[in-house]
């Protein structure tokens, strides 16, 4: 049994990360105790590293039950990549291959195999998994994707029904069901059908807190707007659309304004060949239908935009949940029109069942309480799912930007008598137009610019009474024909507005100027361009082994190679997402491209000292303390020790032994080693409350000048 204060040292050995995230040591912890197991966690939250982990530290092979090749190449890909022995065996393998994978099995060179639920439940692999059992032992029965068994679910399996036979036939092996399905309803299906024992059940939470939510208003050049929106982003994302056609357009638009974008709908023969190109970053953008789905294992989407109006919250939850699942910060952000609303209620006029009708209908009234919503998009997503989220989020866009609620009472007033004295047979465009006071031939033609509405509305722009008149509909004060031709009509709640029986608020989006903050933080810049270097190495590296790069490493791990820019291998493999086997295969090449912008971004002030500086020097060689500089000069000695370390650092002659003892000056390099030389926050925290920011300051400007001497040397 192993000793749980070691899972952080083997989560460290076999994975290279250094804290486990919420739930999961306590849910590793109950599956070595050989228990049953429904884990619940929201895309991203580290389900896989649930049985991964267990697998490893027991005697014995995990079977991993998994519904898509593309899903179980994935992690076998990342496992092996890792030095951890994983495979799988389906259909796509020859003979020669399946077999040698057999035999590593029974050798034990294996800890996960990674099987579909057809082929684990086939006559021929059960007959195999007899004699796994008795030459090396199964240590479990892992489900992913658990709400595959249900038909509750949004993604029924039938073939995930059988599996029930796995508890009759193995009662003693543990089952691990893992999802990120959330409803009650399926939770109870996966443990009923599984046959779960007495399962422990763990929920974690379902926000996404490196989420940012926000919704747009589509306008008539909203694609610009995309764009816009797309080109602010950094790394790879997803657009959703409703429809293949829309897929295709919006694509090409992309392609044509230089943006990599490929298309992924059912009617396209080579969809896994650009879901491929995705994945491996040959193309930044994918525009698709919610037919690219649960196979899109990559961590590092940075946005999801829906296009289109998403068909329930459940699924725009799930959809815009691919992005950010290396918990890196990431964008929703859906594009709301009242035109959309029309088309989906179209559609599911087009359902036959009213039943069916009803709850859809539901499900897209929900959507647009979220789009429409003035409070924390957070709260209302959470809220679907039964979690109580209270308060400001600070990051979705009507916490960051409240939307001001005015009244607008008197120009709803106005807004409804127009409807009234146009005999409502008119839809919104031509009700604004006569408040507007236009004298357009339509208007001329049913002699609306007689009536006493016309031009009382000429200080709101169309915009702002489209605002208002969308607001009267989803707030149900003025209803609009089912026909197809939105001619408007009063309602008896817009009686109540009339006569003054009732005052309307509306948010009011004002197009807040975005004051972009100039970005003249040098070492930003610095900082990004490193990364850029980092990702196309890792992209070589991952293109060689055909592979995807987040294979290689996580986005997080190349910001932390950044920050940290390690100069020794122990110091890289000290990074979160580095362990022991990919400092060795890696670390060279990493280390050598760090060292490598390191010597062409030298500190600004390498160039030769200025006056001052000079007169410090003089003062130091006559063999002045920096104290007794200070005095004579009348600077703070502090500014006497920058001046002698940036001399320092450009290699002036400055006796560093006389300014620190030098096993002082050791240890403060050893510091400098360990956390890199480009900020002194951490050294002082490596350092502790025995050693001064001076004499850091000075030590490092003594590192740095060695550095550039070595380097004209060579
Ligand atoms: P899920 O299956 O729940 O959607 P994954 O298991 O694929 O999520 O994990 C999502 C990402 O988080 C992966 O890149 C994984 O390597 C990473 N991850 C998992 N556990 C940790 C951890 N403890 N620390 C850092 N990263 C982790
Ligand atoms: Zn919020």
């Amino acid at each position: 049994m192993v000793q749980t204060q070691h899972l952080e040292s083997a989560l460290k050995d076999f994975f290279g990360y250094s804290v486990f995230r919420p739930g999961q040591k306590q849910i590793i912890e109950e599956a070595l105790n050989n228990q049953d197991l429904l884990v619940i966690m929201p895309t991203g939250g580290g389900k896989s590293l649930c049985f991964q982990l267990p697998a490893l530290l027991k005697p014995g092979l995990m079977i991993v039950v998994s519904p898509l090749i593309a899903l179980m190449q994935d992690q076998v890909d990342s496992l092996q990549d890792n030095g951890i022995g994983a495979t799988f065996l389906n259909s796509t393998l020859d003979y020669a291959t399946e077999r040698s994978r057999q035999q590593a099995i029974l050798q034990g060179k294996i800890k996960l195999l990674y099987v579909a639920p057809e082929r684990l439940l086939s006559e021929r692999f059960q007959a195999f998994l007899q004699v796994i059992i008795q030459r090396v032992g199964v240590t479990g029965f892992a489900i992913d994707e658990a709400h595959c068994v249900s038909e509750w679910g949004h993604d029924f399996r039938p073939e995930y029904r059988n599996l029930s036979q796995l508890r009759r036939q193995y009662p003693q092996i543990p089952v691990l069901a893992l999802t990120a399905t959330a409803t009650a309803r399926v939770q109870e299906d996966i443990v009923q059908q599984l046959q779960l024992r007495q399962p422990k059940i763990h929920l974690n939470s379902f926000n996404r807190a490196n989420i940012s939510y926000s919704v747009e208003t589509k306008t008539k050049n909203s694609y610009q707007h995309l764009l816009q929106a797309i080109k602010e982003q950094p790394g790879a994302g997803i657009v959703y659309c409703l429809s293949r056609r829309k897929v295709e357009e919006i694509t090409n638009k992309l392609q044509a304004d230089g943006i990599k974008a490929l298309a992924y709908h059912a009617g396209i023969s080579d969809r896994s060949g650009n879901q491929t190109k995705f994945l491996r970053d040959d193309a930044r953008v994918m525009v698709a239908t919610i037919a690219f789905g649960m196979g899109i294992n990559k961590p590092d989407v940075r946005f999801v935009f829906h296009y289109d109006l998403p068909r329930s919250l459940e699924s725009f939850y799930q959809e815009s949940g691919r992005a950010g699942r290396d918990g890196e910060p990431a964008q929703s952000k859906l594009f709301f029109s009242f035109g959309d609303i029309k088309t989906i209620d179209y559609l599911i006029g087009q359902k036959s069942d009213p039943n069916e009708q009803r709850i859809a209908k539901q499900q897209l009234n929900q959507v647009i309480d979220y789009a429409e919503g003035s409070t924390c998009r957070r709260t209302i997503i959470l809220g679907y799912f039964g979690e109580r989220f209270v308060g400001n989020c600070q990051n979705c866009d009507n916490c960051l930007n409240p939307k001001p609620i005015e009244n607008w009472t008197i120009e709803a007033q106005k807004f409804l008598s127009c409807v009234a004295r146009c005999e409502q047979r008119f839809g919104m465009k031509h009700i604004i137009d006569v408040l507007r006071g236009s004298k357009s031939k339509k208007v001329q033609q049913y002699g609306h610019h007689l009536l006493s509405t016309h031009g009382i509305g000429k200080d709101k722009t169309p915009e702002e009474w489209k605002t208002l008149g969308r607001a009267l509909l989803h707030q149900g004060l003025v209803a609009e024909s089912d026909d197809g031709y939105r001619v408007l009509k009063l309602n008896k709640q817009s009686w109540t507005v009339l006569r003054k029986q009732q005052e309307v608020q509306i948010a009011i989006n004002r197009n807040q100027e975005k004051i972009k903050a100039a970005a003249n933080n040098t070492y930003r810049e610095e900082a990004e361009a490193l990364f850029e270097k980092l990702r196309k190495l890792r992209k070589q590296i991952a293109d060689e082994q055909s592979v995807p790069p987040y294979v290689i490493f996580a986005d997080s791990t190349l910001k932390v190679m950044v920050q940290r820019q390690p100069q020794t291998k122990i110091a890289f493999a000290k990074i979160s997402g580095v362990n022991e086997y990919k400092a060795e295969q890696y670390g060279e090449q990493f280390l050598s491209v760090i060292q490598e912008f390191w010597r062409s971004h030298q500190p600004k002030t390498s160039s030769s000292p200025n006056e001052s500086q000079l007169a410090t020097l003089k003062l130091h060689q006559q063999g002045l303390s920096i104290k007794e500089i200070a005095t004579q000069r009348e600077f703070s000695p502090r500014t006497i020790c920058q001046h002698l370390s940036d001399l320092l650092a450009m290699s002036q002659p400055v006796e560093i032994n006389q300014l620190v003892a030098r096993p002082r000056k050791e240890i403060i390099l050893k510091a400098i080693a360990k956390n890199g030389d480009q900020s002194l926050k951490p050294i002082k925290e490596t350092l502790g409350d025995n050693y001064n920011y001076e004499e850091i300051r000075l030590v490092r400007g003594w590192w740095q000048g060695e550095q550039k001497k070595q380097q004209k040397n060579t």
